[in-house]
């Protein structure tokens, strides 16, 4: 700690190849435009890029324009690939600085250009190889809640559960989180004793809030591929009640779950909707008559 700044990774802006890759902003032999967004948490907006890529079969440039600092900025990113042993290849960028091969280049606040992080002093490290003790316990926690979708608690209290998680999930995390806080109670206690004050007593449930370091996340703006074909049907894949075995059926059109394993529609939820489902009934659709008068 006493060594003064040093850049942590986490928080940079990451340009993810495999990323881009993956949701298909980038696709080999093809040329695609867009806009990379930069967020924390899903909500507070972090950073834009515009981009292009012109891509070949084998290698090709990623161009980044955006603004850093009041300048208009622009990285050109040689990209190359290396042949795989049984078929396709692998992409790789090129460090504009330096060349080195990466598939994560780095821009830190106040550097002009996405870089290599080796091309970084003091070199950057990840928070965690950093704080100790009750820190990292803290951002355990903090992750855990952010990974069950929970954006209500504090480390003073329980997690929230969210709708829908099953309760043994939720009890599996809930179960996790009060491990880690005690954990901290029992750090925080060594702590305050080696400073000469023990706490008398102390049972644990004591939580230090240091707010949520979330890492700010790359997305490309396009919808999720689940999304991309409504009429999509894939092998549903649930656990067979009868024997175990994963569910061969189809999935209902752009579900992921068939029929029978709660692919289809459970109904309406709000009540507008269930008096709409009502008033549809054969019974109250037609009025009644006397047949054969
Ligand atoms: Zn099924």
């Amino acid at each position: 700690m006493a060594s003064g700044w040093r850049p942590c990774i986490e928080s940079a802006l990451c340009l993810d190849l495999l990323r881009l890759l993956r949701t298909r902003c980038i696709v080999p032999g093809c040329t695609s435009s867009g806009t990379l967004t930069w967020t924390r948490d899903g909500r507070e907006h972090v950073a834009s890029v515009g981009y292009r890529a012109d891509l070949g079969e084998a290698s090709g440039t990623l161009t980044l324009a955006y603004r850093a600092d009041g300048q208009d900025a622009q990285d050109v990113i040689p990209l190359s690939t290396v042949a795989n042993n049984y078929g396709g290849r692998n992409w790789f960028m090129h460090c504009p600085a330096t060349g080195k091969r990466a598939r994560k280049l780095y821009k830190w606040n106040g550097l002009a250009h996405f870089r290599h992080r080796d091309t970084v002093r003091p070199r950057p490290t990840y928070a965690s190889q950093r704080d100790s003790g009750t820190e990292r316990v803290n951002r355990q926690r903090w992750a855990l809640r952010r990974k069950m979708g929970d954006d209500r608690s504090d480390l003073f209290s329980e997690p929230w559960k969210p709708k829908g998680m099953h309760w043994r999930t939720y009890e599996r995390h809930a179960a996790r989180d009060a491990e880690l806080g005690a954990e901290d109670a029992h750090l925080l206690a060594g702590l305050l004793a080696r400073m000469g004050c023990p706490l008398e007593g102390f049972s644990g449930d004591l939580a230090v809030n240091l707010g949520s370091p979330a890492r700010a996340r790359m997305t490309t703006g396009d919808k999720p591929r689940k999304q991309a074909n409504p009429r999509l049907r894939v092998q549903c894949g649930a656990t067979r009640h009868r024997d175990g075995q994963p569910c061969q059926a189809k999935s209902e059109p752009g579900k992921r779950r068939c029929r029978f394993h709660g692919g289809r529609s459970t109904g309406p939820k709000t009540e507008a909707g269930k008096a709409r489902a009502l008033a549809n009934l054969r019974q109250y659709r037609e009025p009644p008559m006397i047949v054969g008068n």
